[in-house]
């Protein structure tokens, strides 16, 4: 018998591995052209780069790199606590958001407990509950591929440890509002967790619920955001959550001691304070949403109305038309594994971008149009 069939943990055989958006190398690789010629516009990246004030921090605090971070990140989480208005002691840092989604699930799941979540939602909650054996109440969105708070609410079980609302959900960039929260909240008990997922708070080009006010007023509720979306700051991997002084001192024991490295760290102090790239950013977010909503309207496409910096469009058969966009330079998602095989993902580019995947798009959907 091998290693692997005598010991390897049930939960970790039964995982099927996340699939992120190909990197622009390995496609550049297989199709023989130079990177510089492919647009990815896969994986929800600033298009604009990274935040130039945090370029400029990097530049000066390179050389440091040979010592190890501070791992309580002191000035980080005192500044982000200062910026939203907590203190540090309510503030755990991640090596994206992605890694307090694990916190989570070391401190709060194991085998007899459930989590819900909302179908087509961002795939890592359920990747981490299988991770620890945890079942998962998968709720039906709404017709408009929203999340149905409501009957997320009413889907809680005895056993339900946490519910995580993606809000704007990816991949289908949708928003809950206000009050469709505080309705929700009168009807989640008090001992279950709840998870606001906020990965695109910062450029959102809709109206985005005060969860910071219901994360200091409650004991059950966390807000998770990222530098890794509006900031451009992906490749670095760090991320926040926020919440009451107990719950986050909780997460901070599931945290290996140097989790968020040096520059993450130095990077994220800086590009806390451009605001006027996050302005930027913004801007070409709603041109970009403008432009390509009107386009697929244009050739008779589906698509979900976006709040975020990416688009969902029904297609149809969504592999044939991934692997043309592929053939012109074209990185898009294919969202089966979201269960939605009729539709791709594109994360908005610069116009330029944006205008050469609609005309991709175009020859491959619509090819009688002029
Ligand atoms: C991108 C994203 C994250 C986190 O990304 P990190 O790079 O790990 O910070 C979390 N949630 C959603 C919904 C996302 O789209």
């Amino acid at each position: 018998m091998s290693v692997l069939e005598k010991w390897q943990n049930p939960d970790v055989a039964a995982i099927t591995p996340y699939e992120p958006g190909r990197p622009i190398e390995e496609v550049a690789r297989e199709l023989g052209i130079d990177p510089a010629s492919i647009s990815k516009l896969a994986s929800n990246e600033n298009p604009l780069g990274t935040s130039p004030k945090a370029l400029d921090a990097l530049r000066k605090k390179l050389p440091e790199t040979f010592r190890y971070p501070d791992g309580g990140a002191y000035y980080l989480r005192e500044k982000l606590a200062a910026h939203f208005g907590v203190v540090r002691q309510q503030v755990v840092l991640g090596a994206g958001s992605n890694e307090i989604l694990e916190f989570i699930g070391h401190c709060f799941m194991s085998s007899g407990r459930s989590v819900v979540v909302s179908a087509h939602a961002f795939v890592i909650y359920k990747l981490i509950a299988r991770m620890f054996d945890t079942r998962v109440i998968e709720v039906p969105a709404t017709a408009g591929l929203g999340h149905d708070l409501n009957a997320m609410a009413e889907a809680i079980e005895d056993d339900t440890c946490a519910i995580f609302v993606c809000n704007p959900n990816n991949p289908t960039g949708t928003l809950v509002e206000q009050d469709a929260v505080d309705a929700f909240l009168k009807k989640v008990p008090d001992d279950v967790l709840v998870v606001f997922d906020e990965a695109y708070a910062e450029i959102a080009l809709g109206s985005m619920p005060d969860t910071l006010s219901i994360v200091k007023s409650r004991g059950n509720c966390l807000m998770l955001r990222t530098f890794s979306k509006a900031y451009g700051l992906a490749g670095l991997r760090i991320g926040f959550g926020m919440g009451p002084q107990p719950l986050i001192e909780t997460l901070q024991k599931a945290r290996q001691p140097f989790n968020v490295n040096r520059l993450a760290q130095e990077a994220a102090l800086a590009a806390l304070d451009d605001d006027e790239f996050i302005e930027r950013s913004r801007e070409l977010f709603a041109e970009s949403k403008k432009y390509l909503e009107t386009s697929c309207e244009r050739l008779g496409l589906d698509y979900v109305p976006t709040v975020a910096n990416f688009l969902l469009i029904k297609v149809g058969d969504a592999p044939p038309v991934t692997q043309h966009l592929l053939g012109k330079g074209i990185i898009v998602r294919p969202m089966a594994g979201y269960g939605l095989p009729e539709y791709i993902r594109v994360s908005f580019g610069v116009m330029e971008e944006n205008r050469r995947f609609i005309g991709a798009l175009k020859e491959i959907m619509a090819p009688d149009e002029e």
